[in-house]
This record gives structure tokens, C-alpha cells and sequence, in this order.
């Protein structure tokens, strides 16, 4: 039996928790997840060129510039590993972000089949981002209040010491908010208007937030 490839975008402010639901998606349907965040802050941790010049824009909250992003996403879709669809975490944040995939798709004879919006307010995003740490070996992620290690600073799971993102203070939270607003809000529209926009609040546990996807997702899932 043929299976068509299944391709699904995240969309959502900072801290809405695309991460986790994007790995549970990919788990659950058998994707590939991508997360352009996480690929740039492992060449911004290799200190490879692409890293180097992509970091300061990271530390700022800004967005690094589409071009850059563009190649590791055509790299990667071309890969094997994505031959069964993705879920795009962190990407398209750009209206030129999303012609690109579309047309990076087509060149495989797919398209965006769903795109689901994570919808969470300001003052929680800020409480969520700024409480949030990370295992820089194995990528898990916590929250000092909702989500603690069993051990204080240190990953359940792997033991490593938990550090925070560079870009989770508050000030580059609000502005990671604002250029969110500016530039990637938009996208929503234009989701909406393909009638392929699915919406779903994000104020709750991350296994109802799941729940909620799946249900979101509907006839679209394989
Ligand atoms: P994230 O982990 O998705 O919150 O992304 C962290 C940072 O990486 C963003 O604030 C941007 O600086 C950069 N970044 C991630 N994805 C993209 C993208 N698709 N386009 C431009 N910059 C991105």
C-alpha cells in the first residue's frame, strides 16, 4: 500500500509548546519533526558558519534571514528521513518563508495539508518561556514550576546540567512576541483562507494540548 505523505504546520507564538506537541505528533503519525530553531541553535552550538552568523540574530529575538534558513529546510526535505511527511516547528515564520515551502514541496508533489495554530496569551507565554530550561545533551525540556526536573538543575533523563535558551529572557521574549506579531501572525490568514487552518487552545496540559491537536486534525490524519 502506497501512504501519501502527510505534512503538517505548527503555528503559534513563542512558548505556545509547538516543541513538545510537534514531537508528539511526529511520534504519533510517524513524521519527521523539524524544527528550525533547534537545527540553528545545534549549528550555533557546532559554531559552524551558518551558526555563527545565524546566533546574533537568535540572541536578539530577531529572525535570521530566510536564505539562511532556506538551505538546511531543502537540504532536509530532500532527505530520505522526510519522505513520510513532517511536522514544521518554527517554520514558515514569513509569508516568503511559506512560498518557499510550498514550491520546496511541490518539487515532491506535496503541499501543506494542515496547519495548526497553538493559541496562548501574552502574560502566560512570558510565565512559560521565562521558566523554561533545556537539556543541551539529549533536548528535553522542563519548567521550574509546572514542569520540574526530579533533581534539581540537572535532566531526568540523561543527567546533563539544564541551562536556560540565550533568547528566554523576558526582553527578548517580548520582542520574539512583536517581530511574531509583525511577521508570522500573518500567516494565519493565509492558512485560513486556503480553508486548511485549524485552531486550538493552548492554556492546558500538554496531554490535553495533544488531545485537542489530534481531534483538530480530524479526517486529515493518515
Ligand atoms: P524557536 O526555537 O522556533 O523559538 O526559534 C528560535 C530563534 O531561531 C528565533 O527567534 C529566530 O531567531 C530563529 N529562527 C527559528 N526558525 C526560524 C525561521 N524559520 N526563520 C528565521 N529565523 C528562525
Amino acid at each position: 500500500m502506497v501512504t501519501r505523505a502527510l505534512d503538517l504546520v505548527l503555528l503559534g507564538p513563542p512558548g505556545a509548546g509547538k516543541g513538545t506537541q510537534a514531537k508528539r505528533l511526529a511520534a504519533a503519525f510517524d513524521l519527521l519533526h523539524i524544527s528550525t530553531g533547534d537545527m540553528l541553535r545545534e549549528e550555533a552550538a557546532k559554531r559552524s558558519s551558518l551558526g555563527q552568523e545565524a546566533n546574533g540574530y537568535m540572541n536578539r529575538g530577531e529572525l535570521v534571514p530566510d536564505e539562511l534558513v532556506a538551505k538546511m529546510l531543502s537540504k532536509l526535505l530532500h532527505s530520505r528521513t522526510a519522505a513520510l511527511g513532517c511536522v514544521y516547528d518554527g517554520y514558515p515564520r514569513t509569508t516568503a518563508q511559506e512560498a518557499l515551502l510550498e514550491d520546496l514541496l511541490a518539487e515532491l508533489n506535496r503541499r501543506v495539508d494542515v496547519a495548526l495554530y497553538i493559541g496562548v496569551r501574552d502574560a502566560e507565554i512570558l510565565a512559560r518561556i521565562t521558566g523554561r530550561r533545556s537539556c543541551p545533551s539529549c533536548g528535553a525540556v522542563y519548567h521550574l514550576a509546572t514542569q520540574p526536573p526530579k533533581v534539581d538543575g540537572s535532566c531526568d533523563a540523561c543527567s546533563a546540567t539544564l541551562v536556560q535558551r540565550e533568547d528566554d529572557g523576558e526582553d527578548v521574549v517580548r520582542q520574539r512576541l512583536k517581530v511574531y506579531r509583525k511577521h508570522t501572525a500573518p500567516l494565519l490568514d493565509l492558512y485560513r483562507s486556503r480553508g486548511i487552518l485549524r485552531e486550538v487552545d493552548g492554556a492546558a496540559d500538554p496531554d490535553a494540548v495533544f488531545g485537542r491537536l489530534r481531534e483538530a486534525m480530524g479526517s486529515v490524519a493518515k
